[in-house]
């Protein structure tokens, strides 16, 4: 190590991590990467191939204290005594966003946030520059993250999924365009339960933006629009909007079943039955999709080709199939009662919902109205399913336990008549029983599959 090497360290070895080591190394960087968990091989065979040294399973102390600066995974808590220590020592400590957008060089940045929405409005916005022909990236929580992608394969656009987290370590980081779709209490744990300290985190992702930056937001979200009438914000703010009824207007707008988008004098309008997307928080999805791109340059002229072409992400509301007239719809990603108030919403046809799983103290009086009105039946698929049977007994005959996702659909298909839908929506985490959001659903779909 020469004597001017700059050590970066960084806490916590996975798909962020090893980006910033990765991106460290190229860039001259005496990295030292630092898990106090178990590295997964994956992660530590890359580190190992690239040469950067590595320690799992603890903290040396010293090894940390001696950085010039210190990327910390966004899944690393304020309130863990090593970030503790590093913050009495004074160092520098950024989130890998922060060290990658160090080095993104002339590139512009697409920014999405929000509590939900936020892979599918990337994948869209990724999807709409794509097709136009851009030089882009998705990168952040979806796929790969920033840093490596700067490593590895710089680009022209990055379209990156941020969470609240990673937006708490930047210092200087500022998207081009910034998209902040909703705000849901989420995540309250490492807030100290104080819903404001997570608005003002989210809000972040505008904090360095300047009157040469767009600042994307629903301003149909009460927690948003409250926050705009108190606080100020430097760059130029458009809105996306169903309520609004002026489509002259600049942002985007839906009203009367058109998507209308206004910005810098163009103007478009389209159906929002060229969306395959289903669904009005969808809608809201390729609102923000649709102005940023626009914002980003692609004709608006355009984009509704390239809307008509996008295939959404799997566990979102993903058609499963259609078994002797009854249609089975995976939405295993809800795992809160906000999405299912969404899938609910976007339901025509009577539904058999099935819920449940590690519920986060739902209050499920949200979808209430929802559920008297399309679910004719509830299965529930968690290990307690009590808070579902306290909440609904009272206003539905058929609830019924299962065990298991094969279970669960052989009860929701026997219940089922021709031409209604079993829906997967959960409006809770998976790990009771599942590995992850994505097993179930890929449970949910094989059983399905072998009715
Ligand atoms: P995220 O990346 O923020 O978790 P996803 O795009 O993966 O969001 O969607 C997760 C779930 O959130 C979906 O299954 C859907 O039910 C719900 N959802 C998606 N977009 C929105 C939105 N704009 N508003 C509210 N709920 C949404």
């Amino acid at each position: 190590m020469s004597t001017q090497q700059k050590r970066l360290v960084i806490l916590g070895a996975a798909e962020s991590g090893v980006g910033a080591a990765l991106l460290g190394k190229q860039q001259g960087w005496d990295v030292f990467v630092s898990d106090g968990g178990r590295i997964k091989e994956q992660f530590s065979t890359v580190l190992a191939e690239a040469g950067i040294e590595f320690e799992e399973g603890q903290h040396t102390i010293e090894k940390l204290l001696n950085a010039n600066c210190i990327v910390k995974s966004p899944g690393i808590s304020e309130k863990v005594a090593i970030v503790k220590q590093i913050r009495a020592a004074n160092i520098e400590v950024i989130s890998e966003i922060e060290f990658g957008y160090r080095y993104k060089g002339d590139s512009k940045i697409i920014a999405i946030t929000g509590s939900n929405g936020k892979s599918t409005t990337t994948k869209l916005t990724w999807h709409l520059l794509n097709k136009a022909g851009y030089d882009v990236a998705m990168v952040g929580n979806i796929g790969i993250s920033f840093a490596k992608q700067i490593a590895i394969k710089p680009c022209a656009w990055y379209v990156m999924e941020i969470s609240s987290f990673q937006l708490d370590d930047i210092k200087t980081f500022r998207p081009d365009v910034s998209v902040l779709l909703n705000i849901t209490p989420d995540h309250l744990d490492r807030y100290d339960y104080k819903f404001e300290n997570y608005i003002a985190s989210k809000f972040r992702i505008t904090h360095n933006q300047t009157p040469d930056d767009v600042f994307v937001v629903n301003i149909d979200d009460t927690v948003i629009k409250d926050y705009l009438s108190t606080h100020s914000i430097h760059s130029k703010i458009i809105y996306i909007t169903m309520n609004e009824q002026n489509t002259e207007n600049e942002g985007g707008h839906i009203s009367n079943e058109r998507m209308y988008l206004n910005y810098d004098g163009e103007k478009s309008n389209m159906s929002i039955h060229d969306l395959t997307l289903i669904g009005k928080h969808n809608q809201y999805n390729s609102m923000a999709a649709g102005i940023s791109a626009n914002i980003a340059g692609v004709r608006q002229s355009k984009l509704r080709e390239y809307f008509t072409g996008f295939v959404g992400l799997d566990h979102r509301l993903e058609y499963v199939a259609t078994i002797r007239g009854v249609t089975f719809i995976n939405d295993s990603k809800a795992t809160n009662v906000n999405s299912v108030w969404y899938a609910l919403e976007s339901m025509k046809k009577p539904t058999i919902l099935i819920l449940g799983g590690q519920d986060k103290g739902n209050d499920y009086n949200e979808i209430m109205e929802l559920v008297k009105e399309k679910v004719k039946a509830i299965i529930c698929i968690g290990k307690d399913n009590s808070p579902i049977h306290a909440a609904f007994d009272s206003v539905m005959e058929n609830i019924i336990d299962t065990t298991s996702a094969t279970e669960a659909v052989l009860a929701a298909y026997s219940l089922a008549d021709n031409g209604d839908i079993v829906l997967l929506s959960p409006a809770c985490a998976s790990f009771d029983r599942f590995n992850n959001f994505e097993d179930r659903g890929i449970q949910f779909k094989e059983a399905v599959r072998n009715l």
